[in-house]
C-alpha cells in the first residue's frame, strides 16, 4: 500500500470519530435503501438517500453561486473538517454528505473555476496513489459540479460503481487506437457513450495524460462551444493488473426533463458521474418507489450522446491524430 494511501485511510478514520456530523451521516448510509436493475445488459442500482438533497437540487446558476460563500474555500469550512495535503495544488476533505462507504471532495488549494484542462494529471497521480482502494472522478461545470466555481474532484470506495467492472473487463475494440503501454477506445455500452483511456504500462502516463487533455481541448473545438464540452469523467484502477483507465463520458444534458416535469411526473434525479457510472441517487422516497427499468433507461437516452455521435467524434480525434 503506498503510504499516501495509508494516511489518507488513519485521515478518514480519525475525522469520521472527530466530526459528529459527518460520522452519523456515514453511519446512516450503512442502512440506506438500494434496489438493484438490469437496464440493457448493464447493472443500475439506485440509492435512496434523502441526504443528498442538497447536492441534487442545487441552484448552480451564475447568481445563485455568486451569492453563496464557497464552501470548498478554506476559510469557509467548518472547523471540524481537516485537510490532508494530496499536493502542493490539491488537499482531500471527507464528504460529510456521502454517497460512498468512504467519500472524499480533492479541491484546490486555490479558488478557480471548475475546468479539467491542465488538471488530467492531478487526476491520474491521484488514481496511481489512491486507485487500490479509491477511484477518483470529475463533474463538469455543466454536469453536475455543486460548485462550478471552485475546482475539484471527488473519490469514492472502488467497485462501487458499477460501471468500473465492466470497463475493466470489457476488452478492447476492434478500432481502439494502439499505443506503447496504452490504448484508447470508444465504448457505447447501451446507456452511456465514452472514451477510454487504457495505461497498462505507467512508464505511458505522461503520454496518455496528454491524449486526455488534447482530446478534450479537440473535442471543445468539434462541438463548436466556447465553454468546456458537457462531460463526467470517471478514473480508476484495475486492482489485478495494475492498468488506469481514464473515462470520459460524453454528456448531451445535464438534468432529464423529467427533473422540471409537473408532480407526479416530476423525478428528482440530477445525473452526475457516480449515477451515471450506475449507482443512481435519489434524495426522495417517492422517486426510489417509482423508478423502473424503463425510466432509467430514458433518463440515459437523454442525457447521454448518441452512438452516432460517439462514433463520429472518436473517428475524427483519430484522425487528427494520425495527420
Ligand atoms: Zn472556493
Amino acid at each position: 500500500m503506498s503510504s499516501k494511501l495509508s494516511l489518507l485511510q488513519e485521515f478518514f478514520t480519525r475525522q469520521t470519530a472527530e466530526w459528529l456530523l459527518a460520522g452519523d451521516n456515514f453511519a446512516a448510509l450503512k442502512n440506506c435503501l438500494v434496489k438493484e436493475f438490469s437496464v440493457r445488459g448493464n447493472t443500475i442500482k439506485v440509492q435512496y438517500n434523502p441526504g443528498r438533497i442538497v447536492s441534487t437540487a442545487a441552484k448552480v446558476d451564475t447568481k445563485s453561486i455568486s451569492e453563496r460563500k464557497c464552501f470548498l474555500c478554506r476559510e469557509n469550512r467548518p472547523n471540524e473538517q481537516h485537510d490532508l495535503p494530496f499536493d502542493s495544488e490539491y488537499v482531500v476533505l471527507i464528504n460529510p454528505f456521502p454517497i460512498f462507504p468512504e467519500h472524499f471532495t480533492i479541491p484546490k488549494t486555490a479558488h478557480v473555476d471548475q475546468k479539467i484542462n491542465g488538471e488530467v494529471s492531478a487526476l491520474v497521480d491521484m488514481t496511481v496513489e489512491f486507485g487500490d482502494a479509491y477511484s477518483i472522478f470529475y463533474n463538469g461545470p455543466r454536469c453536475g459540479a455543486s460548485a462550478p466555481d471552485h475546482h475539484h474532484f471527488q473519490m469514492g470506495t472502488a467497485g462501487f460503481m458499477p460501471m468500473e467492472k465492466d470497463v475493466t473487463e470489457r476488452l478492447a475494440s476492434s478500432d481502439a487506437v494502439r499505443g506503447d503501454g496504452y490504448f484508447i477506445d470508444a465504448v457505447y455500452d447501451g446507456l452511456r457513450s465514452y472514451i477510454r483511456f487504457v495505461i497498462t504500462d505507467t512508464a505511458s502516463k505522461e503520454l496518455v495524460v496528454n491524449e486526455v487533455e488534447s482530446f478534450i481541448s479537440f473535442y471543445k473545438k468539434f462541438s463548436g462551444g466556447s465553454a468546456e464540452p458537457m462531460m463526467n469523467i470517471v478514473s480508476c484502477k484495475d486492482r489485478k493488473t495494475g492498468d488506469i483507465y481514464v473515462l470520459i463520458l460524453l454528456r448531451s444534458k445535464h438534468r432529464p426533463d423529467v427533473y422540471f416535469a409537473d408532480e407526479p411526473e416530476r423525478l428528482v434525479i440530477s445525473p452526475a458521474s457516480v449515477d451515471v457510472g450506475g449507482k443512481i441517487i435519489t434524495p426522495r422516497k417517492e422517486d426510489f418507489d417509482r423508478i423502473n427499468e424503463e425510466l432509467i433507461a430514458s433518463v440515459f437516452d437523454e442525457v447521454f450522446v448518441s452512438k452516432e455521435r460517439l462514433k463520429e467524434v472518436f473517428s475524427a480525434f483519430v484522425i487528427r491524430t494520425v495527420s
